[in-house]
């Protein structure tokens, strides 16, 4: 099988490269390297299944190239993290909504199947735990730029879903929740690799707001199985899953874990999110996902427990 991946650069995408390479598929990969970058491919560069490819997802001809040399599209690339969305509105919105139509529109002219990586973001302030993909999805005001990086992602749900009814294009739409593991940098704000490298150093592990938000983390590689089996399964054609892991912990606890699997004896401080974030952001207090409906589907689970996480991103940043 020939994959293509667009952000196959990124954190996410090198994984799934490595996972579908090591399975014996040929892999094709476009990246503009903005977030992601050379080094989390290097690996896999001498590899004759590997092809990489550096520009962008809206260079129109080499997408629809790539699409049709593939038997299956993922597209991951995206404008991700919360640092760029607030500082780069316009960047987030046109690469979002831009890039979906340009790979959908390519996927559609033979029928390609394609993965569409949405958010656990599209949630927004939905206090119905846990999220459902039926449930409603709860946006704040457009004057908050944080809510373009929601919006842009379920409009890119809804053109999925669109192509689906109405062109019959196998598409899934996955809603990846808190992704963590090694490669994934500290640099777009991400609070696993941030605490990693902050405990690491002996710098104080900076906790925003009183910590008492939680998430639930679920380790890349059981992501990337999650990512594989939906599009090999014609079931979940047209559908929508949620993706992540249902263990909850409070950021103040992530700390004390990260300190611990360290060995650090970095201070662990609270820094209010009127220091932390630009005026007028919202954080999270809870992010849940049920998992039923892809257990369904494809008894899929997230095998690899919090502790383990802990320690294999600990243990990658060091
Ligand atoms: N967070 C934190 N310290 C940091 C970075 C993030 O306390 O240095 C908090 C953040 O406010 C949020 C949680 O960790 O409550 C998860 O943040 P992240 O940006 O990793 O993911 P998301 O908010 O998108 O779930």
């Amino acid at each position: 099988m020939k994959a293509f991946i667009t952000g196959g650069a990124g954190f996410i995408g090198s994984h799934l490269t490595e996972a579908l390479l090591d399975a014996g598929h040929e892999v094709f990969i476009l990246d503009d390297l903005s977030t992601g970058s050379a080094e989390n491919f290097r690996p896999f560069k001498a590899n004759p299944r590997f092809h990489h490819h550096i520009a962008s997802f809206l260079e129109v001809p080499l997408v629809n190239e790539l699409v049709d040399t593939a038997d299956v599209t993922y597209h991951l690339a995206a404008a991700v993290g919360v640092k760029l969305i607030v500082e780069s509105p316009v960047h987030t919105i046109e690469t979002n909504v831009r890039g979906t139509e340009i790979v959908l529109a390519a996927a559609a002219k033979k029928q390609r199947p394609v993965f569409i990586a949405s958010t656990s973001e599209v949630y927004g302030k939905s206090a119905e735990f846990p999220f459902r993909e039926e449930g409603d999805l709860v946006m704040g005001a457009t004057s908050k730029g944080r809510w373009s990086y929601a919006c842009s992602k379920a409009i890119d749900e809804f053109l999925a879903l669109a192509y689906f009814k109405e062109r019959k294009l196998p598409t899934v739409v996955g809603r990846l929740f808190n992704t963590v593991g090694p490669r994934q940098s500290a640099r777009y704000g991400m609070v696993l690799p941030s605490f990693a490298r902050q405990a690491l150093a002996g710098e104080p592990i900076t906790v925003y707001g009183d910590g008492t938000q939680s998430r639930c983390f679920c380790h890349v590689k059981d992501t990337v199985r999650a990512l594989v089996g939906v599009m090999q399964n014609s079931r979940a054609y047209g559908e929508v899953f949620n993706i992540g892991s249902t263990r909850e912990v409070s950021i103040g606890g992530l700390a004390e874990m990260v300190r611990d699997a360290a060995g650090s004896k970095s201070e662990i401080v609270r820094v209010p999110y009127a220091e932390a974030y630009a005026e007028g952001f919202e954080d999270m207090m809870r992010r849940v996902p049920s998992i039923e409906k892809i257990r369904g589907h494809l008894g899929w689970e997230p095998k690899i427990a919090l502790e383990e996480i802990v320690r294999d991103v600990v243990a990658s940043v060091a």
